[in-house]
């Protein structure tokens, strides 16, 4: 069970989004919906289906959220993160990650039996598959499972077809899994800034995709689900039709870097930010800067630093300056900054800065509406 939050009390309370204790984790409701609509309805255009990547937010409410507007269920990529969505009754939870040691696997098996078919897993091995069949096989059930494909960036995944090929293979043979179709993510492209380049450096690893799906094919081995893409890929998915159903994660809540890449090539960014990091000026003595109480344990820091997103009226920096220590770099800052005040901050990176946190605090306008506990955090 989650800590208690400090700010409890404040839910509710007209303007409480500018008094809230912090350094906390704030969630704008109404652009969560808004771009939970938005991708909803590009994934009708695009003729898929969308199993989202609840990596990003690891809460099941708003997994309900992304289901309610039409997904088929959701993605995670931790056996914990599975074990919160399964437990929570989301249905359609697909584990993204190989999983190999066996006291994990044991652990999947309990789910996915207690689950009565709502987890599925990838698996990129011989090992898994063996291990995984052994385990559903004590367990008592049969588990359906996806092979993952590696299509070029070498981080999970077989490679070519006929690994590939061999695996269903397997699959089938085991008695106790079943063969459900393929993943393919490819992680690294989906950064890059300029839509043709992204476009350039993913076209071949669509291409090998393919090859695969046309090898299977001919094996009949035809996949049911081909899944994957990300928040950076979708138009390029959607434009390559390989896919049978869409994982982007990130869209729901954005970041930094997400904001900064060219989403669509004729188009502004359809989605907007809605999670930020609230934190309060709590030193005012110096000239050209005020100090706050987010630094590194505030963010996750692989990305670009933190944007300020408020309050209005002003576009100053932000500089990391400790670990529990942050700056708003601004001429005027005491006159702008006082003492006590809060900012808010755009997230770098969505998904790990979301892992630090036990809750969102969910505001609509300028008030605490909720506050959610983040039951899927953590690191296994
Ligand atoms: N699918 C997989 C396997 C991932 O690892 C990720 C993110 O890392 C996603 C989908 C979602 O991507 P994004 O958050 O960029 O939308
Ligand atoms: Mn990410």
């Amino acid at each position: 069970m989650a800590n208690p939050s400090p700010n409890a009390a404040l839910i509710g309370v007209p303007a409480s989004r500018a008094a809230l204790a912090t350094p906390a984790l704030v969630l704008d409701l109404d652009a969560v919906e808004r771009n939970i609509a938005v991708h909803a309805q590009a994934v009708r255009a695009a003729g898929f289906a969308c199993r989202p990547h609840g990596k990003t937010h690891k809460a099941p409410a708003i997994a309900r959220m992304q289901i309610a507007a039409g997904a088929v269920g959701i993605c995670c990529a931790t056996v914990k993160e599975a074990a919160a969505f399964v437990e929570a009754g989301i249905e359609g939870v697909l584990l993204t990650t190989p999983v190999v040691s066996p006291a994990k696997i044991a652990r999947l098996a309990a789910l996915a039996q207690a689950s009565g078919g709502a987890l599925s897993v990838v698996v990129d091995s011989p090992l898994a598959v063996t291990r995984l069949a052994d385990a559903a096989r004590a367990a008592g059930t049969v588990i359906p499972v996806l092979v993952d494909l590696d299509i070029g960036p070498g981080r999970t995944g077989v490679r070519g077809a006929e690994a590939a090929a061999a695996l269903v293979a397997a699959i089938r043979d085991s008695g106790t899994l079943s063969y459900r179709g393929v993943q393919a993510y490819s992680g690294l492209i989906q950064h890059i800034a300029g839509y043709a380049d992204r476009a350039a450096a993913y076209r071949p690893q669509l291409a090998v995709l393919d090859a695969v799906l046309a090898h299977l094919t001919r094996a009949g081995m035809a996949p049911d689900i081909v899944s994957g893409g990300g928040t950076g890929s979708f138009a390029i998915d959607a434009e390559a039709g390989l896919f049978t159903e869409h994982q982007a994660g990130s869209y729901c809540v954005m970041d930094v870097e997400y904001a900064d890449i060219e989403m669509l090539p004729d188009r502004a960014n359809p989605f907007e930010h809605a999670l930020f990091v609230a934190t309060t000026v709590i030193s005012a003595n110096g000239s050209g800067h005020v100090t706050t109480d987010a630094g590194i344990k505030a963010f996750a820091m692989d990305g670009p630093p933190p944007r300020f997103a408020g309050p209005k009226g002003g576009v100053p920096g932000y500089a990391i300056a400790g670990d529990e220590h942050g700056a708003i770099l601004c001429d005027e800052a005491e006159h702008r900054f006082p003492l006590g005040a809060t900012a808010e901050l755009v997230v770098p990176h969505c998904d790990p800065t979301v892992n630090l946190y036990d809750h969102y605090h969910c505001v609509r306008g300028d008030r605490l509406v909720d506050i959610w506990p983040i039951d899927a955090r953590g690191s296994n």
